[in-house]
Protein backbone atom coordinates (compact mmCIF):
# COMPACT_ATOMS: atom_id res chain seq x y z
CA UNK A 1 0.00 0.00 0.00
CA UNK A 2 1.43 3.66 -1.01
CA UNK A 3 0.55 6.02 1.90
CA UNK A 4 0.24 9.21 0.15
CA UNK A 5 0.56 12.18 2.55
CA UNK A 6 0.84 15.99 1.62
CA UNK A 7 3.36 17.04 3.27
CA UNK A 8 3.59 20.76 4.04
CA UNK A 9 6.52 22.55 2.10
CA UNK A 10 7.06 19.95 0.09
CA UNK A 11 7.23 22.09 -3.28
CA UNK A 12 8.40 25.23 -1.28
CA UNK A 13 11.54 26.76 -3.16
CA UNK A 14 14.72 26.09 -1.69
CA UNK A 15 15.51 29.67 -0.32
CA UNK A 16 11.99 29.31 1.67
CA UNK A 17 13.39 26.46 2.93
CA UNK A 18 16.48 27.80 4.12
CA UNK A 19 14.89 30.77 5.92
CA UNK A 20 12.54 27.99 7.51
CA UNK A 21 15.52 25.86 8.75
CA UNK A 22 17.47 29.27 10.28
CA UNK A 23 14.16 29.63 12.49
CA UNK A 24 14.38 26.55 13.57
CA UNK A 25 17.58 26.50 14.25
CA UNK A 26 17.13 29.97 15.81
CA UNK A 27 14.42 28.72 18.05
CA UNK A 28 16.53 25.65 19.21
CA UNK A 29 18.92 28.51 20.01
CA UNK A 30 16.26 30.47 22.34
CA UNK A 31 15.15 27.04 23.76
CA UNK A 32 18.46 26.57 24.69
CA UNK A 33 19.04 30.03 25.79
CA UNK A 34 16.19 29.57 28.25
CA UNK A 35 17.61 28.26 30.99
CA UNK A 36 17.03 25.93 33.23
CA UNK A 37 15.03 24.12 30.33
CA UNK A 38 15.52 20.47 31.45
CA UNK A 39 17.73 18.30 28.88
CA UNK A 40 15.92 16.67 26.07
CA UNK A 41 17.14 12.69 26.38
CA UNK A 42 18.77 13.36 23.45
CA UNK A 43 20.84 16.19 22.21
CA UNK A 44 19.55 18.79 19.48
CA UNK A 45 20.33 17.01 16.45
CA UNK A 46 23.06 19.71 14.69
CA UNK A 47 24.43 20.50 17.72
CA UNK A 48 26.58 19.21 20.73
CA UNK A 49 24.70 19.18 24.71
CA UNK A 50 26.47 22.10 25.28
CA UNK A 51 23.26 24.47 26.11
CA UNK A 52 24.51 27.51 24.39
CA UNK A 53 25.60 25.96 21.24
CA UNK A 54 27.15 28.35 18.80
CA UNK A 55 28.83 30.81 21.58
CA UNK A 56 31.61 30.55 24.31
CA UNK A 57 30.20 30.69 27.99
CA UNK A 58 30.51 34.18 28.53
CA UNK A 59 27.46 36.53 27.19
CA UNK A 60 30.05 39.32 26.15
CA UNK A 61 32.90 39.85 24.47
CA UNK A 62 36.27 38.84 26.21
CA UNK A 63 39.13 40.81 25.77
CA UNK A 64 41.55 37.80 25.89
CA UNK A 65 41.40 34.82 23.83
CA UNK A 66 38.63 32.38 25.66
CA UNK A 67 39.54 28.84 26.10
CA UNK A 68 36.18 27.30 25.86
CA UNK A 69 36.73 24.96 22.77
CA UNK A 70 34.28 25.79 19.83
CA UNK A 71 31.27 23.27 19.60
CA UNK A 72 31.26 21.49 16.49
CA UNK A 73 28.54 20.96 14.68
CA UNK A 74 26.93 16.94 15.18
CA UNK A 75 26.78 15.41 12.30
CA UNK A 76 23.67 14.12 10.69
CA UNK A 77 23.58 10.67 9.89
CA UNK A 78 23.54 9.44 6.77
CA UNK A 79 21.41 7.22 7.53
CA UNK A 80 18.39 5.62 9.61
CA UNK A 81 20.44 4.05 12.69
CA UNK A 82 18.57 0.68 14.21
CA UNK A 83 19.72 -0.16 17.59
CA UNK A 84 17.96 -3.31 18.28
CA UNK A 85 18.51 -5.39 21.50
CA UNK A 86 16.89 -8.72 21.60
CA UNK A 87 16.35 -11.77 23.83
CA UNK A 88 15.54 -14.90 21.97
CA UNK A 89 13.80 -17.56 23.33
CA UNK A 90 13.91 -20.40 20.95
CA UNK A 91 12.00 -23.03 22.41
CA UNK A 92 9.30 -20.36 23.27
CA UNK A 93 9.53 -19.40 19.91
CA UNK A 94 9.72 -15.63 21.51
CA UNK A 95 11.79 -12.08 21.52
CA UNK A 96 11.43 -9.80 23.61
CA UNK A 97 13.47 -6.86 22.04
CA UNK A 98 14.11 -2.85 22.47
CA UNK A 99 14.33 -0.93 18.85
CA UNK A 100 16.03 2.28 18.90
CA UNK A 101 15.59 4.48 15.78
CA UNK A 102 17.51 7.22 14.99
CA UNK A 103 15.87 8.69 11.96
CA UNK A 104 16.86 11.46 10.41
CA UNK A 105 14.95 13.67 7.88
CA UNK A 106 16.79 13.77 4.70
CA UNK A 107 13.36 14.16 2.55
CA UNK A 108 13.94 17.45 1.84
CA UNK A 109 11.18 19.22 4.15
CA UNK A 110 8.98 18.74 7.32
CA UNK A 111 7.62 15.23 8.60
CA UNK A 112 4.60 15.17 10.08
CA UNK A 113 4.52 11.53 11.09
CA UNK A 114 6.51 8.99 10.24
CA UNK A 115 5.28 5.62 8.46
CA UNK A 116 6.82 1.99 9.55
CA UNK A 117 6.29 -1.64 8.32
CA UNK A 118 5.70 -3.70 11.22
CA UNK A 119 5.52 -6.72 9.37
CA UNK A 120 5.46 -9.13 11.94
CA UNK A 121 1.65 -7.69 12.88
CA UNK A 122 0.29 -9.29 9.38
CA UNK A 123 0.06 -12.46 11.93
CA UNK A 124 -2.46 -12.09 14.78
CA UNK A 125 -0.89 -12.22 18.34
CA UNK A 126 2.52 -12.14 17.00
CA UNK A 127 3.82 -8.46 17.20
CA UNK A 128 2.70 -6.86 21.18
CA UNK A 129 4.44 -3.12 20.92
CA UNK A 130 4.28 -2.41 24.81
CA UNK A 131 6.05 1.19 24.86
CA UNK A 132 7.11 3.43 22.23
CA UNK A 133 8.46 7.42 22.54
CA UNK A 134 9.22 9.73 20.78
CA UNK A 135 12.42 11.63 22.07
CA UNK A 136 12.10 10.66 24.96
CA UNK A 137 8.27 11.36 25.35
CA UNK A 138 4.83 9.81 23.95
CA UNK A 139 3.85 10.31 20.56
CA UNK A 140 1.36 13.01 19.98
CA UNK A 141 -0.44 9.79 18.50
CA UNK A 142 0.45 6.65 16.89
CA UNK A 143 -2.05 3.84 14.97
CA UNK A 144 -1.13 0.15 14.50
CA UNK A 145 -2.89 -0.99 11.66
CA UNK A 146 -1.95 -4.35 9.89
CA UNK A 147 1.64 -3.69 8.96
CA UNK A 148 1.22 0.04 9.03
CA UNK A 149 2.87 1.75 12.48
CA UNK A 150 2.34 5.61 11.66
CA UNK A 151 3.62 7.54 14.50
CA UNK A 152 2.47 11.50 14.16
CA UNK A 153 4.88 13.65 15.59
CA UNK A 154 4.00 16.48 18.08
CA UNK A 155 5.89 18.75 16.10
CA UNK A 156 6.41 18.54 12.62
CA UNK A 157 10.43 17.17 11.82
CA UNK A 158 12.28 20.11 10.07
CA UNK A 159 14.21 18.73 7.13
CA UNK A 160 17.86 17.95 8.16
CA UNK A 161 17.22 16.94 11.73
CA UNK A 162 16.69 13.71 13.69
CA UNK A 163 14.15 12.25 15.80
CA UNK A 164 14.96 9.44 18.08
CA UNK A 165 12.35 6.43 18.81
CA UNK A 166 12.49 3.87 21.02
CA UNK A 167 9.75 0.78 20.85
CA UNK A 168 9.62 -2.09 23.15
CA UNK A 169 7.81 -5.14 22.05
CA UNK A 170 7.60 -9.07 22.15
CA UNK A 171 7.41 -11.58 19.12
CA UNK A 172 5.49 -14.45 19.67
CA UNK A 173 6.52 -16.22 16.39
CA UNK A 174 4.01 -18.09 13.97
CA UNK A 175 5.11 -21.22 12.58
CA UNK A 176 6.46 -20.66 8.93
CA UNK A 177 3.29 -20.89 6.76
CA UNK A 178 4.85 -22.54 4.07
CA UNK A 179 3.38 -26.17 2.92
CA UNK A 180 0.08 -24.97 4.01
CA UNK A 181 -2.10 -24.59 0.94
CA UNK A 182 -4.29 -22.11 1.75
CA UNK A 183 -1.26 -19.76 1.98
CA UNK A 184 0.09 -19.59 -1.48
CA UNK A 185 2.77 -16.84 -0.52
CA UNK A 186 6.01 -17.84 0.63
CA UNK A 187 5.94 -17.04 4.18
CA UNK A 188 9.38 -18.06 6.20
CA UNK A 189 8.92 -15.97 8.52
CA UNK A 190 8.92 -17.85 12.08
CA UNK A 191 9.67 -21.21 13.39
CA UNK A 192 9.98 -24.62 12.15
CA UNK A 193 10.46 -27.78 14.12
CA UNK A 194 14.47 -27.19 13.89
CA UNK A 195 14.63 -23.46 12.52
CA UNK A 196 13.76 -20.23 14.00
CA UNK A 197 13.83 -17.12 11.27
CA UNK A 198 13.88 -13.46 12.25
CA UNK A 199 12.80 -11.62 8.96
CA UNK A 200 11.92 -8.00 8.38
CA UNK A 201 11.19 -8.40 12.34
CA UNK A 202 11.31 -5.19 13.76
CA UNK A 203 9.61 -2.08 12.64
CA UNK A 204 11.33 0.02 9.88
CA UNK A 205 10.67 3.39 8.77
CA UNK A 206 9.94 2.80 5.10
CA UNK A 207 11.41 5.03 2.42
CA UNK A 208 9.58 8.29 1.17
CA UNK A 209 9.11 9.32 -1.95
CA UNK A 210 9.17 13.39 -2.10
CA UNK A 211 5.74 14.45 -4.06
CA UNK A 212 4.13 10.84 -3.50
CA UNK A 213 4.33 9.76 0.18
CA UNK A 214 5.86 6.50 2.46
CA UNK A 215 6.55 3.71 0.39
CA UNK A 216 4.67 0.84 1.89
CA UNK A 217 2.96 -1.51 -0.60
CA UNK A 218 0.48 -4.10 1.31
CA UNK A 219 1.58 -7.66 0.66
CA UNK A 220 0.86 -9.51 -2.72
CA UNK A 221 -0.30 -12.94 -3.60
CA UNK A 222 3.84 -14.09 -4.85
CA UNK A 223 6.79 -12.22 -4.51
CA UNK A 224 7.70 -9.56 -1.67
CA UNK A 225 6.15 -6.15 -1.70
CA UNK A 226 9.02 -4.37 0.73
CA UNK A 227 10.52 -1.52 0.13
CA UNK A 228 13.95 -0.41 1.79
CA UNK A 229 16.41 2.31 2.44
CA UNK A 230 19.62 1.06 3.31
CA UNK A 231 20.39 1.60 7.04
CA UNK A 232 22.83 1.29 9.95
CA UNK A 233 22.05 -2.08 12.19
CA UNK A 234 23.81 -2.43 15.73
CA UNK A 235 22.43 -5.75 16.78
CA UNK A 236 22.79 -7.57 20.26
CA UNK A 237 20.67 -10.89 20.33
CA UNK A 238 20.65 -13.00 23.87
CA UNK A 239 19.63 -15.78 25.34
CA UNK A 240 17.95 -16.90 28.76
CA UNK A 241 20.55 -19.20 29.27
CA UNK A 242 23.76 -18.90 26.92
CA UNK A 243 24.88 -22.42 27.43
CA UNK A 244 22.35 -23.64 25.80
CA UNK A 245 21.64 -21.12 23.17
CA UNK A 246 21.08 -22.21 19.70
CA UNK A 247 23.67 -21.45 16.54
CA UNK A 248 22.62 -18.64 15.03
CA UNK A 249 23.76 -17.42 11.50
CA UNK A 250 23.81 -13.83 10.94
CA UNK A 251 24.84 -11.12 7.94
CA UNK A 252 28.15 -9.93 10.26
CA UNK A 253 30.43 -11.10 12.77
CA UNK A 254 29.67 -11.17 16.44
CA UNK A 255 31.10 -10.24 19.03
CA UNK A 256 30.59 -11.69 22.40
CA UNK A 257 29.16 -9.46 24.91
CA UNK A 258 27.23 -10.71 28.60
CA UNK A 259 24.45 -13.53 27.57
CA UNK A 260 24.91 -13.47 23.58
CA UNK A 261 26.25 -11.46 20.53
CA UNK A 262 26.23 -7.71 19.46
CA UNK A 263 26.35 -7.64 15.75
CA UNK A 264 27.04 -4.34 13.52
CA UNK A 265 25.77 -3.83 9.55
CA UNK A 266 26.26 -0.89 7.47
CA UNK A 267 24.63 0.47 4.45
CA UNK A 268 21.93 -2.69 4.76
CA UNK A 269 18.59 -2.90 3.56
CA UNK A 270 17.66 -5.86 6.23
CA UNK A 271 18.83 -7.88 9.30
CA UNK A 272 17.91 -11.07 9.23
CA UNK A 273 18.96 -14.05 11.57
CA UNK A 274 18.06 -17.40 11.47
CA UNK A 275 18.61 -19.81 14.30
CA UNK A 276 18.93 -23.61 14.85
CA UNK A 277 20.19 -25.94 17.46
CA UNK A 278 21.11 -28.53 14.30
CA UNK A 279 23.45 -26.13 12.39
CA UNK A 280 27.09 -26.66 11.35
CA UNK A 281 29.06 -23.38 9.91
CA UNK A 282 31.22 -23.97 7.64
CA UNK A 283 33.33 -20.69 6.40
CA UNK A 284 36.38 -20.08 3.55
CA UNK A 285 37.49 -16.13 3.35
CA UNK A 286 37.57 -14.76 -0.20
CA UNK A 287 39.64 -11.62 -0.87
CA UNK A 288 38.90 -10.35 2.71
CA UNK A 289 35.65 -11.09 2.35
CA UNK A 290 33.76 -14.01 4.92
CA UNK A 291 31.37 -16.32 3.32
CA UNK A 292 29.89 -18.65 5.80
CA UNK A 293 27.58 -21.47 5.00
CA UNK A 294 25.20 -22.86 7.50
CA UNK A 295 23.29 -25.83 7.18
CA UNK A 296 21.58 -28.81 8.78
CA UNK A 297 24.20 -31.37 10.18
CA UNK A 298 23.27 -34.50 7.98
CA UNK A 299 23.78 -31.85 5.13
CA UNK A 300 27.01 -30.73 5.22
CA UNK A 301 27.98 -32.40 1.53
CA UNK A 302 25.26 -29.47 0.67
CA UNK A 303 26.68 -26.88 3.07
CA UNK A 304 29.87 -27.28 1.23
CA UNK A 305 28.84 -26.79 -1.81
CA UNK A 306 26.81 -23.82 -1.63
CA UNK A 307 29.67 -22.30 0.62
CA UNK A 308 32.20 -22.47 -2.52
CA UNK A 309 29.10 -21.53 -4.80
CA UNK A 310 28.78 -18.68 -2.83
CA UNK A 311 32.17 -17.92 -2.74
CA UNK A 312 32.69 -18.24 -6.58
CA UNK A 313 29.86 -15.96 -7.34
CA UNK A 314 30.75 -12.91 -5.21
CA UNK A 315 34.12 -13.08 -6.89
CA UNK A 316 32.14 -13.29 -10.26
CA UNK A 317 29.87 -10.65 -9.23
CA UNK A 318 32.45 -8.51 -7.86
CA UNK A 319 34.46 -8.11 -11.23
CA UNK A 320 31.44 -8.12 -13.40
CA UNK A 321 29.06 -5.73 -11.58
CA UNK A 322 30.50 -4.06 -8.64
CA UNK A 323 32.50 -4.84 -5.43
CA UNK A 324 30.66 -6.85 -2.14
CA UNK A 325 29.88 -4.10 -0.02
CA UNK A 326 30.29 -5.88 2.98
CA UNK A 327 32.59 -7.92 5.04
CA UNK A 328 30.65 -11.04 5.80
CA UNK A 329 28.27 -13.59 3.11
CA UNK A 330 25.92 -15.82 5.05
CA UNK A 331 24.42 -18.35 2.93
CA UNK A 332 21.53 -20.32 5.35
CA UNK A 333 19.50 -23.50 4.93
CA UNK A 334 15.88 -22.73 4.81
CA UNK A 335 14.26 -25.73 6.79
CA UNK A 336 11.51 -25.13 4.16
CA UNK A 337 11.20 -25.31 0.22
CA UNK A 338 11.64 -21.43 -1.40
CA UNK A 339 14.63 -19.47 -1.35
CA UNK A 340 14.91 -15.97 0.26
CA UNK A 341 17.30 -12.98 -0.07
CA UNK A 342 18.44 -10.48 2.53
CA UNK A 343 20.96 -8.15 2.96
CA UNK A 344 23.77 -10.12 3.60
CA UNK A 345 22.16 -13.27 4.38
CA UNK A 346 20.18 -15.86 1.99
CA UNK A 347 18.68 -18.64 2.48
CA UNK A 348 18.18 -21.52 0.41
CA UNK A 349 15.43 -23.54 0.39
CA UNK A 350 16.79 -27.23 1.77
CA UNK A 351 15.62 -29.29 -1.24
CA UNK A 352 18.32 -29.57 -3.11
CA UNK A 353 20.72 -29.54 -0.18
CA UNK A 354 19.48 -33.71 -0.61
CA UNK A 355 20.59 -34.25 -3.74
CA UNK A 356 24.01 -33.08 -4.58
CA UNK A 357 25.20 -35.05 -7.54
CA UNK A 358 28.64 -33.87 -7.63
CA UNK A 359 28.35 -32.22 -11.46
CA UNK A 360 28.42 -28.32 -11.91
CA UNK A 361 24.51 -29.61 -13.07
CA UNK A 362 22.90 -28.65 -9.75
CA UNK A 363 20.30 -26.86 -9.18
CA UNK A 364 21.63 -25.82 -5.63
CA UNK A 365 24.80 -24.34 -7.77
CA UNK A 366 22.01 -22.78 -9.78
CA UNK A 367 19.76 -21.38 -6.64
CA UNK A 368 23.09 -20.40 -4.77
CA UNK A 369 24.68 -18.19 -7.50
CA UNK A 370 20.82 -16.71 -8.21
CA UNK A 371 20.57 -15.57 -4.09
CA UNK A 372 23.87 -14.23 -3.62
CA UNK A 373 23.39 -11.88 -7.26
CA UNK A 374 20.52 -10.47 -5.17
CA UNK A 375 23.40 -8.77 -2.90
CA UNK A 376 23.65 -6.67 -6.09
CA UNK A 377 20.17 -6.69 -7.45
CA UNK A 378 18.49 -6.12 -4.19
CA UNK A 379 20.69 -5.37 -1.29
CA UNK A 380 23.36 -2.84 -3.53
CA UNK A 381 20.82 -1.27 -6.16
CA UNK A 382 17.33 -1.46 -4.45
CA UNK A 383 14.21 -1.60 -6.39
CA UNK A 384 10.44 -1.59 -5.64
CA UNK A 385 9.77 -4.75 -5.12
CA UNK A 386 6.28 -4.83 -5.50
CA UNK A 387 5.59 -2.86 -8.42
CA UNK A 388 8.95 -3.68 -10.46
CA UNK A 389 9.68 -6.96 -9.54
CA UNK A 390 11.36 -7.89 -12.56
CA UNK A 391 14.46 -5.47 -11.66
CA UNK A 392 16.09 -7.44 -8.78
CA UNK A 393 14.74 -11.18 -10.24
CA UNK A 394 15.45 -10.59 -13.96
CA UNK A 395 18.83 -9.44 -12.97
CA UNK A 396 19.42 -12.32 -10.28
CA UNK A 397 18.29 -14.95 -12.89
CA UNK A 398 20.17 -13.93 -15.49
CA UNK A 399 23.34 -13.35 -13.30
CA UNK A 400 22.90 -17.32 -12.74
CA UNK A 401 23.56 -17.41 -16.66
CA UNK A 402 26.82 -14.86 -16.03
CA UNK A 403 27.74 -17.34 -13.12
CA UNK A 404 27.71 -20.14 -15.14
CA UNK A 405 29.41 -18.19 -18.07
CA UNK A 406 32.52 -17.76 -15.87
CA UNK A 407 32.48 -20.50 -13.35
CA UNK A 408 31.56 -23.84 -15.92
CA UNK A 409 31.37 -22.23 -19.52
CA UNK A 410 30.96 -25.80 -20.30
CA UNK A 411 27.34 -26.12 -18.60
CA UNK A 412 26.11 -22.76 -19.90
CA UNK A 413 24.22 -24.62 -22.80
CA UNK A 414 22.59 -26.99 -19.62
CA UNK A 415 22.05 -23.90 -17.88
CA UNK A 416 19.71 -22.40 -20.72
CA UNK A 417 18.13 -25.19 -21.67
CA UNK A 418 17.26 -25.87 -17.97
CA UNK A 419 16.01 -22.87 -17.10
CA UNK A 420 14.76 -21.48 -19.95
CA UNK A 421 14.71 -23.25 -23.47
CA UNK A 422 12.59 -26.58 -21.82
CA UNK A 423 10.13 -24.19 -20.40
CA UNK A 424 8.90 -22.47 -23.60
CA UNK A 425 7.48 -20.89 -25.06
CA UNK A 426 6.79 -18.44 -22.02
CA UNK A 427 4.43 -16.15 -21.17
CA UNK A 428 3.46 -12.97 -19.50
CA UNK A 429 4.84 -9.54 -19.39
CA UNK A 430 8.69 -8.83 -17.69
CA UNK A 431 7.17 -6.11 -16.13
CA UNK A 432 3.92 -8.15 -14.40
CA UNK A 433 3.51 -6.47 -10.44
CA UNK A 434 2.70 -9.29 -7.69
CA UNK A 435 -0.57 -8.17 -7.64
CA UNK A 436 -1.10 -9.03 -10.98
CA UNK A 437 -3.35 -12.26 -10.76
CA UNK A 438 -1.06 -14.30 -12.83
CA UNK A 439 -0.11 -17.78 -12.26
CA UNK A 440 3.08 -17.70 -14.01
CA UNK A 441 4.38 -14.63 -12.03
CA UNK A 442 7.56 -16.28 -11.78
CA UNK A 443 7.63 -17.40 -15.31
CA UNK A 444 6.90 -14.00 -16.36
CA UNK A 445 9.01 -11.95 -14.08
CA UNK A 446 12.05 -14.48 -13.83
CA UNK A 447 12.25 -16.28 -17.41
CA UNK A 448 10.62 -13.76 -19.56
CA UNK A 449 12.63 -10.99 -18.17
CA UNK A 450 16.22 -12.84 -17.98
CA UNK A 451 15.19 -13.78 -21.68
CA UNK A 452 14.35 -10.23 -22.30
CA UNK A 453 18.31 -9.81 -20.60
CA UNK A 454 19.59 -11.99 -22.98
CA UNK A 455 17.67 -10.82 -25.87
CA UNK A 456 18.99 -7.18 -25.24
CA UNK A 457 23.17 -7.70 -24.88
CA UNK A 458 22.61 -10.21 -28.06
CA UNK A 459 21.64 -6.96 -29.49
CA UNK A 460 23.83 -4.48 -27.94
CA UNK A 461 27.20 -6.60 -27.83
CA UNK A 462 28.69 -7.94 -24.66
CA UNK A 463 30.80 -5.02 -24.22
CA UNK A 464 27.84 -2.49 -23.95
CA UNK A 465 25.80 -4.52 -21.91
CA UNK A 466 28.42 -5.41 -19.22
CA UNK A 467 29.95 -1.98 -19.11
CA UNK A 468 26.00 -1.22 -18.62
CA UNK A 469 25.31 -3.71 -15.75
CA UNK A 470 28.89 -2.56 -14.12
CA UNK A 471 27.43 1.91 -14.61
CA UNK A 472 23.71 0.15 -13.58
CA UNK A 473 25.22 -0.98 -10.10
CA UNK A 474 27.61 1.66 -9.40
CA UNK A 475 25.58 4.67 -10.05
CA UNK A 476 22.48 3.42 -8.19
CA UNK A 477 24.70 1.48 -5.48
CA UNK A 478 22.94 2.18 -1.85
CA UNK A 479 20.08 3.63 -3.56
CA UNK A 480 16.57 3.16 -5.09
CA UNK A 481 16.58 2.64 -9.37
CA UNK A 482 13.32 2.20 -11.15
CA UNK A 483 12.75 0.46 -14.89
CA UNK A 484 12.89 4.36 -16.36
CA UNK A 485 16.24 4.77 -14.04
CA UNK A 486 17.40 0.90 -15.92
CA UNK A 487 16.52 2.14 -19.41
CA UNK A 488 17.43 6.07 -18.94
CA UNK A 489 21.12 4.36 -18.00
CA UNK A 490 21.35 1.67 -20.75
CA UNK A 491 20.78 4.73 -23.23
CA UNK A 492 23.97 6.01 -22.73
CA UNK A 493 25.78 2.76 -23.34
CA UNK A 494 24.02 1.62 -26.73
CA UNK A 495 22.45 3.56 -29.59
CA UNK A 496 21.05 0.65 -30.77
CA UNK A 497 17.78 0.27 -31.73
CA UNK A 498 15.79 -1.87 -28.72
CA UNK A 499 12.17 -0.95 -29.41
CA UNK A 500 11.18 -3.81 -30.60
CA UNK A 501 12.96 -6.07 -27.65
CA UNK A 502 11.09 -3.62 -25.17
CA UNK A 503 8.14 -4.46 -27.01
CA UNK A 504 8.04 -7.84 -26.85
CA UNK A 505 8.75 -8.20 -23.33
CA UNK A 506 7.31 -5.30 -21.60
CA UNK A 507 3.59 -3.95 -21.35
CA UNK A 508 4.67 -0.64 -20.48
CA UNK A 509 6.94 1.35 -22.98
CA UNK A 510 9.92 2.52 -22.32
ZN1 LIG B 1 15.20 -14.10 -6.69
Amino acid sequence: MSVNKDHEGKNEPVGTRKIRLICALLLVLLAACAAPTPLPSSPPPLFTSSPLPLFTSSPFPSPTPTLTPTPTPVPLPARTRYTLDALVDYDAHTAAVTETILYPNHTGGPLADLVLAAFPNLWPGCFQMTSLTVNGQPPAAHQLQGQQLTVTLAAPLPSEETVELVIVYTLDLPRTAWGNEEIIRNLIFGYTGKQMNLLDWYPFVVPYVPGQGWLLHRPGNYGEHLVYDPADFDVTVRFPVLAQAPVAAAPAEGEPVPGGTRYRLDRARTFALSFSPDFIALRVASNDIIIQSYCFSDDATGGQLALQTAAQAVQVYSEKFAPYPHPVLTIVQGDFIPSMEYDGLVFVGHTFYHYVNGTPRDYLIVLTAHEVAHQWWFALVGSDQAMEPWLDEALATYSERIFYEAIYPDDVDWWQETRITRREPLSGWADTTIYDLNRSYTEAVYLRGAEFLGGLRARVGDEAFFAFLQDYATTFSHRRASADDFFRLLRLHTDADISDIIGAYFSHPH
